[in-house]
């Protein structure tokens, strides 16, 4: 993996320089992962957590570890963390411990009998109700748990919540290594990329991607943009999308974002050939359409190979590529043709690649890719956030370097 130079775009504290030997640490990692049958179903972001939790056990830390797990109005048995302290344990090759809730007496006594190297993982954080208000009663309940803090969670450093930012304030707080190397990765691509830098953008709205155009836009050297997020550009120009799906609230946005493009030195790449079904469908009929007014009855499900024969070869020539959000409804076959030509060329690139977003990092996943690309960012919406240029309240909160 290229190293980007950590002096230079990270400024928070890093759990590698923390004095943690024989204390007990509150570590946040994002331990989001989806559940199938009551058993973890895709354990990537548990592994993407343990270079902070060996690096914590081996310097003698004990680890108070803290996530959320789905979306729970509440205490909620099919939410727990259990299967995810299995799956952990199994990974560390020692046995993990389940706190019956997230703070507490019975929370606190045994945090308080942990030994060196030992995990005891707390309950799931979104079963309090102050977990995404930030209540500070419930970040002070949890800095009592730990003499340090460290933040590993960068899919949710954008939200401040008791577990991400109240927390962060009341203890020392450093950043864990998975969270620094994704601050690191994003930051380079969006304030230091190797040149030409371009930016793929696809998925299925133009509003959730508007202000990563915006950043790159006058910044990049090319954005190419798939997905079904074309056809508000394409209603934009006045062209029939027939029954496509249009993000109709991102027409003027798109229209937008076509003028400011022209005056800019970023060359804006649209799709110039489409496949049609009748409807999102496997079974569906399809045809090709050489071109991108969509006639009536048809829906523009992906884009078409000299489309992505195009976005390849530029893919090819980038020092940089980022990329983010699938060219077609790749979880329906055949519509998976364009993200996997995608894939292939972003796994092929000599440059420098970064892929964000839950789906088209599911789409590297899914073609066997991820292996070949230089950064896969565990955060969606964190990472556009970053990119955008904002800050991140889970990161802003730990301290200074
Ligand atoms: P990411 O998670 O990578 O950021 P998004 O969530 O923005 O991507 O968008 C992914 C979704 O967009 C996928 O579910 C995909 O099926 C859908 N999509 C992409 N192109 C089309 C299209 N032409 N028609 C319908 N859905 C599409
Ligand atoms: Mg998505």
């Amino acid at each position: 993996m290229p190293e980007v130079d950590a002096a230079r775009s990270f400024r928070k504290a890093s759990v590698r320089d923390a004095e943690v030997d024989g204390r007990r640490v509150l570590l946040r990692a994002d331990l989001n992962v989806p559940l199938e049958g009551g058993e973890v179903a895709d354990d990537t972001r548990i592994r993407a957590s343990l270079p902070t939790i060996e690096l914590l056990r081996d310097r003698g830390a004990s680890i108070v570890l803290v996530s959320h797990l789905g979306r729970p109005k509440g205490p909620d048995p099919s939410l727990s963390m259990a299967p995810v302290a299995e799956r952990l344990g199994e990974l560390l090759d020692t046995p993990v411990k389940l706190a019956p809730a997230v703070v507490g007496d019975e929370v606190e006594k045994m945090a308080s009998e942990l030994a060196p190297g030992e995990v005891l993982l707390l309950e799931n954080s979104r079963f309090e109700e102050g977990e995404k208000k930030n209540d500070p009663a419930l970040a002070e309940a949890l800095a009592g748990l730990a003499g340090v803090y460290v933040n590993d969670a960068f899919g949710t450093a954008h939200r401040a919540h008791a577990t991400t930012e109240g927390v962060a304030h009341l203890l020392p707080g450093y950043a864990g290594l998975l969270l620094e190397q994704e601050v690191e990765q994003l930051t380079a691509v969006r304030d230091d990329p190797q040149r030409p830098l371009i930016v793929v953008l696809g998925g299925a709205k133009v509003t959730d991607k508007l202000g990563v155009i915006d950043r790159f836009l006058g910044f990049a050297e090319e954005i190419l943009i798939g997905g079904a997020m074309c056809f508000s550009f394409f209603k934009a120009e006045g062209r029939d999308t027939g029954n496509s799906l249009v993000e109709d609230e991102g027409v003027d946005a798109a229209r937008r974002v076509l003028a400011e493009a022209e005056k800019s030195d970023t060359m804006l790449e649209l799709p110039e050939d489409l496949v049609l079904g009748r409807e999102l469908d496997a079974g569906t009929e399809t045809r090709e359409l050489n071109g991108v007014d969509v006639p009536e009855g048809w829906m523009g499900l992906d884009v078409g190979d000299n489309t992505s024969a195009n976005f390849a070869k530029r893919i090819a020539r980038a020092g940089t590529v980022f990329w983010n959000g699938p060219m077609g409804a790749f979880e329906v076959q055949p519509f998976d043709a364009a993200t996997r030509a995608v894939a292939e060329a972003v796994a092929a690139a000599p440059g420098h690649t970064v892929v964000g977003g839950g789906d088209s990092v599911a789409a590297l996943h899914k073609f066997g890719l991820a292996d070949s690309v230089d950064w896969i960012s565990t955060g969606g919406g964190a990472s556009l956030e970053l990119i955008e240029g904002r800050d991140l309240p889970g990161v802003e909160a730990l301290q200074d370097a």
